[in-house]
């Protein structure tokens, strides 16, 4: 896939000032499903890891798995 910007969704998705991890690590994994401009790299990559997520197996729609890796529920 070549590197390509979801604008719309960059325009929607505008990240905080000062965003905690998990304000990150939430749009970088919605960014990861819509857009493909950058890659989840650096402290993000390493805290994701920590917590085991992924984005691959990192499902919003997994309601039958109430697992403890989702760290966004209640935000
Ligand atoms: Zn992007």
């Amino acid at each position: 896939m070549s590197t390509k910007i979801n604008k719309e969704w960059h325009e929607k998705n505008k990240m905080t000032k000062n965003p905690t991890m998990e304000q990150r690590m939430a749009w970088h994994i919605e960014h990861a499903k819509n857009c493909s401009c950058r890659k989840i790299e650096g402290k993000i990559a390493e805290e994701m890891r920590k917590r085991e997520i992924s984005v691959s197996l990192f499902s919003f729609n997994n309601t039958n798995n109430p697992s403890p890796l989702n760290p966004f529920v209640g935000i």
